[in-house]
Parts: structure tokens; C-alpha cells; sequence
């Protein structure tokens, strides 16, 4: 394949920006060689500065339910474009967004717009504490809750593929006030619930834990979770940044049928652009500012631009059969893999939940927390990354990193990526 271009776009990018990138992950610093310069997505597909095709699996992290440049989501974005960027002033389209959200979502019933789902999440976190008057918070070993300082400790994909669980240039003052346990242990919780009861404020949990591999949990733990929420005046959160809109409109708060207090929601709210969201009860939502003491604010939060580009792919979310026809497409995919893998006798699997997959070297048939990944078996997905991608296939460079099916991919591009698939794990064992 060649790469002449991408090779001399990254030498230049390198001059730039640290590692040549503006987000660790993708430096390609997992599988080696350089990064790809994407120059255009369409449907399922992306296409490099050097020409070369390829089904993408990354999605942008998770954003592009609907594929790249989807016709209603372009259009939205050009018309409202012409009307200007920014006001510093409320639009209408920020009230039809959050009304589609709000109406067809059993969880929430306030939300505030935001640039990233780093900022849903540190707003949610500063909202928990505000609300309880208390300064600690819980989260779980393996989960990436965004590049929030109090939440950089044992923070998933981009540092454990760095080789490393959490962040130089966070105050230890900061951390102290973090409890990380691991996932799936409800002794854990229990024993860190007595030790601190009074002063945490809050679990934050991503209810599918995607960022270190795809560390399902069981309902069991979830509800668990729920219960000594509420007998101890603790808030449950849920990191809904990944999962929200992705395995069914309500997230996982509505596939396991659990109600969280506090919601935080990136990706998919935003067709593409920088939104995040958080959302609550009318009675939490009540202490944000400029209602209550919790302040929060943003130059370019409810942006028109994204705004429309939100709706319309909310829009399509909301349209009869979207999420299981999604089901079905990942299902077959994952399960011909799987399949193969299977009967051939490989240590190979892919973990699915809906249209998220995660692609393992394992013999496990169930991976619930980060310390059970093998991390010996990074050299085979390093492999494996560079044998898709020369066959055409994309997908995120690293192996703690989830893939996601969009409504964009055919019955042809899946079929591809199948025998993509299949030569390539050929090629390994
Ligand atoms: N929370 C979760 C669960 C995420 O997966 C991410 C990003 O991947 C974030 C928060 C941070 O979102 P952003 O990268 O938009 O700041």
C-alpha cells in the first residue's frame, strides 16, 4: 500500500504538534508506522491522501452511527451555516435538539449542552458534588471518563496504550479525592462505601466499560450499584459518552433498564461536530447555574451549527427498526468471525454489545475487568491491525480500542471485512 503521502503529512505534523497528532491514540504508537492522513469519508468507507480505500470500523471514536457525511446530517450543516456560526445567544435549534432527546428518554428531564464529553463529564462530577455537599467520587479501574484531572487515575485505552494507567501534572490533592476500584466487585464497593460513606458524592461508572477493551458487566452489578446508591444518598452516574444513543436510544440506562441520577453523553448527540451533554431530574438540573450555585458555562455551548448536524442524526436514531437493524448487521458480523475463530481452534473472539465490538486474543469467554486482558496479546493485534489494513479495513489502532458498525455499512462491506477478517487471523495462527 502506499503511504508516501500520509509518511510526509505526519514528518510535517511531527514539527507541530507533540507526537504529530492532537489526541495520543492516533499517533498509531500501538501498531506502529505512522498514522493514515484521512482525506474523505463517505458512507462506510474513508479514503487517504495517498488515494487508498479502506471500510472503517473506528467511526471517529464512536460519532458516526450513520457513516460519514450522511445526506441529512450535510445538509442540515450547510443550511444552517449560511445563517451564521455563533451567537452567544439561545437559538431555537437548541431547544427542538434537547426536546427530541429529552421526550424520547426515560432518564433525564433537564439536560445543558456542552463541546465534548470531557466537559459532560466534569460538569456532571462538579453537579454530583455540588448537590451532595460531599468531595469524593468512585470510579472504576479501566473506564475513561474523558481527560478530567480527577478522573486520570487507571483511565483505560489512550494511556494503557501509552503503557501507563494514569497522568503526569495531576495534583495529588486532586487524586485523593478519587477511589478507583475494580470492576464487577461489589465487595470492593461495599468496603470503600463503609470506609467513606459520608463524604462521596458520587459512582461513575461507563455502564458498558468500552475503553479498555469492552468490559461488559452484568445487570446484576449494575443494579447493585443502584441499590447502595440510593441507601447512602450516593448519586449513580453513568458515563453515557460511548454508549448513549449507541446500543439503543436510552443507552444503557434503558438496555439494562437501570435509572442513573446523573447522565453524561458525547459522540453520537452531536452528528459529527463538538457537543457533550449531561443530564438529570428537574430537581438536580435545578442547582446548575444560572438556577442554582453549581456554575457551568461555554462560549460555543448549544453551537447552531451542531446543533442542526445533532438533530438530524438524532432524528434518524429515532426512526422505526434504526437500532435493530444495527443489531442484526453486528450480529452477523461478529458471529461469522466468531464462528470461524471458533472452529479452526483460534484464542480469538469478538465481545459485542449491539453495534460496539471489540476485537480480543483471548480464549476467555468473558473479560469483565482491565487486569484480565493479556497484554502479551497486543503483539497480535498489532498484526492483525496492519493485515486489515492492507486488505482494506480499518480499525482503531490499538488494541484496548472498540470498533462500531454504522448504519452506512452494506451487506457487501461487512462481507469483506468478514474475509478480511478471516485471511488475516489465517495469517496469525
Ligand atoms: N467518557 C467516555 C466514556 C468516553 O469514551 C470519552 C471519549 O472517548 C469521554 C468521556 C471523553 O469524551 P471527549 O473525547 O469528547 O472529550
Amino acid at each position: 500500500m502506499k503511504r508516501t503521502i500520509s509518511d510526509q503529512l505526519f514528518e510535517k505534523a511531527k514539527t507541530l504538534f507533540p507526537g504529530g497528532v492532537n489526541s495520543p491514540v492516533r499517533a498509531f504508537k500501538a501498531v506502529g508506522g505512522h498514522p493514515l492522513f484521512i482525506e474523505r469519508g463517505e458512507g462506510a468507507h474513508i479514503y487517504d491522501a495517498d488515494g487508498n480505500g479502506f471500510i472503517d470500523f473506528c467511526c471517529s471514536y464512536g460519532p458516526l452511527i450513520l457513516g460519514h457525511a450522511p445526506a441529512e446530517v450535510v445538509s442540515a450543516v450547510n443550511e444552517t451555516v449560511k445563517k451564521g456560526t455563533t451567537f452567544g445567544a439561545p437559538t431555537k435549534l437548541e431547544n427542538e435538539l434537547a426536546e427530541m432527546i429529552i421526550s424520547n428518554h426515560s432518564y433525564i428531564e433537564k439536560i445543558r449542552f456542552v463541546n465534548s464529553g470531557t466537559e459532560a463529564v466534569m460538569s456532571g462530577v462538579r453537579l454530583a458534588r455540588g448537590y451532595t455537599g460531599r468531595d469524593k467520587i468512585i470510579k472504576f479501574e479501566g473506564c475513561y471518563h474523558g481527560h478530567v484531572d480527577s478522573l486520570m487515575v487507571n483511565a483505560g485505552s489512550g494511556l494503557a496504550t501509552l503503557g501507563t494507567s494514569s497522568s503526569a501534572g495531576v495534583p495529588e490533592a486532586y487524586v485523593k479525592e478519587t477511589i478507583v476500584l475494580p470492576l464487577h466487585d461489589e465487595d470492593a464497593v461495599k468496603k470503600a462505601i463503609e470506609e467513606y460513606k459520608d463524604d462521596i458524592a458520587c459512582i461513575i461508572i461507563e455502564p458498558i466499560p468500552a475503553n479498555n477493551g469492552l468490559l461488559l458487566q452484568d445487570k446484576k452489578f449494575l443494579q447493585f450499584l443502584r441499590d447502595i446508591c440510593t441507601s447512602e444518598g450516593i448519586m449513580l452516574f453513568f458515563d453515557e459518552v460511548i454508549s448513549g444513543f449507541r446500543v439503543g436510544f436510552e443507552g444503557a440506562a434503558g438496555l439494562y433498564g437501570i435509572a442513573p441520577d446523573i447522565i453524561s453523553f458525547g459522540k453520537i448527540i452531536g452528528g459529527g461536530l463538538p457537543v457533550g451533554a449531561y443530564g438529570a431530574s428537574n430537581e438536580i438540573m435545578s442547582c446548575v447555574a444560572p438556577d442554582g450555585p453549581v456554575y457551568q458555562a461555554g462560549t460555543l455551548s448549544g453551537n447552531p451549527v451542531a446543533m442542526a448536524a445533532g438533530k438530524a442524526q438524532i432524528k434518524a436514531c429515532l426512526s422505526d427498526g434504526f437500532y435493530e437493524n444495527l443489531e442484526r448487521k453486528a450480529a452477523g458480523f461478529a458471529g461469522e468471525i466468531n464462528a470461524f475463530a471458533e472452529a479452526k481452534g483460534y484464542a480469538f473472539k469478538i465481545f459485542r454489545v449491539g453495534s460496539i465490538f471489540w476485537v480480543a486474543f483471548t480464549e476467555k469467554e468473558a473479560i469483565v475487568r482491565s487486569s484480565d486482558i493479556d497484554q502479551n496479546s497486543m503483539a497480535n493485534f498489532k498484526t492483525l491491525h496492519g493485515a486489515l489494513l492492507e486488505r482494506g479495513v480499518y480499525i482503531g489502532p490499538s488494541g484496548f480500542e472498540v470498533g462500531f458498525i454504522s448504519r452506512a455499512h452494506s451487506s457487501d462491506d461487512l462481507k469483506k471485512a468478514v474475509a478480511a477478517f478471516k485471511e488475516s487471523l489465517e495469517m496469525i495462527f
